[in-house]
């Protein structure tokens, strides 16, 4: 098989990995030679760095052929799709290749499960290895962890990727055992731990050391610290496969955050795929939860909300048509109208509309003199979701705030579906 077919077959397979998101535009195919700019069959997408810079990857599998069953994968044994698999040498120089003519700043590497965790493992780590040390690649690389793979790969790689991640595929250890039997939920707990512990030893050994006094004209020298992921470890959850509901799905994340400090959780709508298992819906979840999930995700890690404010015990799932913060502010209407000119940054933080730029921008304006109605308009804030919920010095809510239809008034009108929706979502 040549390179190229090989290139098409396992960049398709790598594209149900959501943990190096593309941007979600509709590609542009340049099939047939015509057109440029095209990323499709190349494997390239396009991700966000720590830094928040927008970059290209070489998004592939090293294969997609795989010991395990998981009925939700394309990829799994039982599923009947053509297979490739690459050498080590052919993602080296694919990746190096992409470099060069500048069409990438970086890997993005997985792989279906071959002979055994360790022998897939190390097979990732390799093409890391090869890149980093015998050609010098400074480029971003992202390597997928097999969990059962044994502690010693799992080090090795995070000395030669930026980010680490491990899936941990489904919200819940049952819906585990039931749809991918061959995972087991204690190891990928184990490895992200183990991950954890890599990442913090290696975050304190760079800190600056304490002061110390020095003959004048000497510097005391220090080994350079020991790297390992500096971008940290991320997952995927797949949303919609199971049963499990949002407020499940945000109690998972909120622990994963907490307990192995992941720096992203990927919320993963279920695609159907060819010869699905009757165990799966045959339809997928409609993509604006997978969307609300992302918002109420955003909301614990920068917003300061516990994951059962956003979904209460006893309600299980997120409005679908309108965003968790509004509905939160919807339903506490106590805690407000907030003073834009005098409410703690935490208050004004769940201001329906502000964002945690304006809210800054707010809070340096407000040191200096009052916040009035002109600079929200300004600062383009969406002044209908505002308003409701805040008081200046020339605006005060009135009895808006009460009004039975609130939410009516500010519930996002419904769009006409393109005639397109359909294919954009199939
Ligand atoms: S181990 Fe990964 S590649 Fe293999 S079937 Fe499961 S999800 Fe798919």
């Amino acid at each position: 098989m040549d390179l190229q077919r090989k290139l098409a077959i396992l960049a398709d397979a790598a594209k149900y990995d959501a943990s190096c998101a593309s941007s979600g535009s509709k590609p542009r195919d340049s099939v047939g030679g015509r057109g440029i700019g095209s990323t499709e069959g190349a494997g390239i997408c396009h991700s966000y760095a720590p830094d928040g810079r927008c970059i290209s990857l070489l998004k592939v599998l090293l294969t997609n052929y795989c010991l395990y069953d998981c009925l939700y994968c394309v990829n799994r044994v039982t599923s009947n799709v053509p297979r490739a698999r690459f050498t080590v040498d052919e993602v080296v120089q694919l990746t190096l290749d992409f470099y060069r003519r500048n069409c990438i700043e970086g890997l993005f590497l997985s792989s279906g499960i071959v002979r055994s965790a360790d022998h897939t493992m190390a097979e990732v780590v390799e093409v890391a290895r090869v890149l980093r040390e015998e050609h010098d690649f400074r480029g971003y690389i992202h390597l997928k962890t097999i969990p059962e793979a044994s502690p010693e790969l799992l080090a090795l790689a995070g000395r030669y990727a930026d980010r680490l991640s491990i899936n941990i595929e489904l919200p819940t250890a049952e819906s585990l055992a039931q749809l991918a039997p061959e995972k087991d939920g204690r190891a990928i707990r184990r490895s992200m731990a183990r991950l954890r512990v890599h990442i913090d030893d290696a975050r304190e050994a760079a800190a600056p050391p304490p002061a110390v006094v020095s003959l004048a004209g000497l510097r005391p020298k220090r080994a350079a610290p020991p790297v390992f992921a500096p971008a940290g470890q991320s997952t995927q959850m797949i949303v919609g496969a199971d049963a499990t509901d949002d407020r499940a799905i945000l109690v998972t994340s909120a622990t994963l955050y907490g307990a192995y400090r992941l720096r992203r959780v990927y919320y993963s709508a279920f695609s159907p795929i060819p010869d699905a298992s009757l165990a799966l819906p045959s339809q997928a979840p409609p993509l604006v939860r997978e969307h609300r999930l992302y918002q109420a995700d955003w909301l614990m890690r920068f917003y300061g909300f516990a994951h059962d404010e956003i979904v209460p015990a006893g309600q299980g799932m997120l409005a679908l048509d309108m965003d968790p913060k509004l509905a939160w502010a919807l339903a506490h209407r106590e805690r407000f109208p907030v003073d834009l000119n005098r409410a703690p940054r935490e208050m004004l933080l769940r201001v329906p509309g502000l964002g945690v730029k304006t809210v800054e921008k707010l809070l340096a304006a407000r040191r200096s003199r009052l916040v009035r109605a002109d600079d929200l308009r300004r600062l383009r804030v969406p002044l209908k979701n505002v308003m409701p919920f805040v008081v200046l010095p020339d605006h005060h809510p009135g009895a808006l705030l009460e009004a039975q239809d609130l939410a009516a008034r500010l519930r996002p009108a419904p769009q006409q579906a393109s005639l397109f929706d359909a294919e954009a979502v199939v």
